[in-house]
């Protein structure tokens, strides 16, 4: 089926959607984006989206190239036009082009670029992925240092998943100077005891959405929540571990590097919080 999608104010098959080649998301990775989950047809948790990329864009001064409401009602539109029930809402904004490529700006007066699509995933909230849990391996972190913006950079987590597939496993977590920073796309815990042990927030990581909600849940659950460094090692001699994204929520993980965790399947306290989440999710999603 050919998508609609959503570039610069019009609604286009996804045939018919140009941008510049002097886009400068395309020359040069000047861009940010968002990754909006849609469960039973509605966002789920697009406020936090739209504060993120508030933030991005600020950090990187970068124009917003729409108000808050206009978002939501384009993020609507789309789910509304695809008929996506479950699935995913893909936005990007660029520094856009002045018709050239140059390290320097482009003038004020140049337009952000805004391109938004869907993504349609049935079953992403009764995955087999997450009943199986996925098996991880740990590799270097050598990405940029402002990980808190979210930007388009993704050659090196892209790299990351492929060292995962070679070596048989589904995704890897990044570790600099000794330790975890976060997964190739998502944000690590492990738990050991009744404890969830996460890496705390700075500019070494995202500031996960789902991150935030997890961890409030957990300790509404009253699960203890203890946020600082950690080791691949500890990570493997703990009971249980898990990673947390808009796309795969609550994401059980049951190896890594080989060593299983706990009876290598998923834990009893990530199968919980997925629960949990899910539920919470599906009541506020707008
Ligand atoms: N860390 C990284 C590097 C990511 O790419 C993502 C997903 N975009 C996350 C963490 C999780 O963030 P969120 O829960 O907002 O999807």
């Amino acid at each position: 089926m050919t998508r609609t999608v959503y570039v610069n104010g019009e609604y286009l098959p996804e045939t018919e959607a140009k941008v510049s080649i002097f886009d400068r998301g395309f020359l040069m990775a000047d861009a940010v984006y968002e990754v909006t989950s849609v469960l039973d047809g509605k966002l789920i948790d697009f406020e936090g989206h739209a504060v993120r990329l508030e933030r991005s864009l600020n950090e990187l001064d970068m124009q917003s190239p729409c108000t808050k409401d206009e978002l939501l009602a384009i993020h609507r539109q789309l789910v509304e036009a695809n008929g996506i029930v479950e699935g995913l809402v893909y936005l990007q904004v660029t520094r856009g082009s002045d018709g050239d490529r140059d390290f320097v700006f482009p003038s004020e007066d140049t337009k952000p670029t805004l391109v938004l699509f869907t993504q349609n995933k049935p079953g992403l909230a009764d995955s087999p992925a997450a009943q199986k849990g996925a098996k991880i391996i740990s590799i270097d972190d050598v990405r940029w240092g402002r990980r808190d913006i979210k930007t388009t950079q993704l050659l090196y987590p892209s790299m990351g998943k492929m060292m995962a597939k070679a070596a048989g496993a589904d995704d890897a977590w990044m570790i600099e100077d000794g330790h975890v920073t976060e997964g190739t796309s998502n944000n690590a815990y492990f738990v050991k005891g009744n404890k969830i042990v996460t890496r705390p927030l700075s500019k070494d990581i995202l500031h996960g959405i789902t991150r935030a909600a997890v961890l409030r849940l957990a300790e509404e659950a009253q699960m203890e929540v203890e946020e600082r460094l950690f080791t691949i090692d500890e990570a493997k001699e703990a009971d249980e571990a898990f990673t947390t994204s808009a796309s795969a929520f609550v994401m059980p993980v049951v190896s890594i590097d080989g060593v299983a965790l706990g009876d290598g399947t998923p834990g009893n306290v990530a199968k919980r919080l997925r629960e949990i989440y899910l539920d919470e999710a599906r009541k506020k999603a707008i």
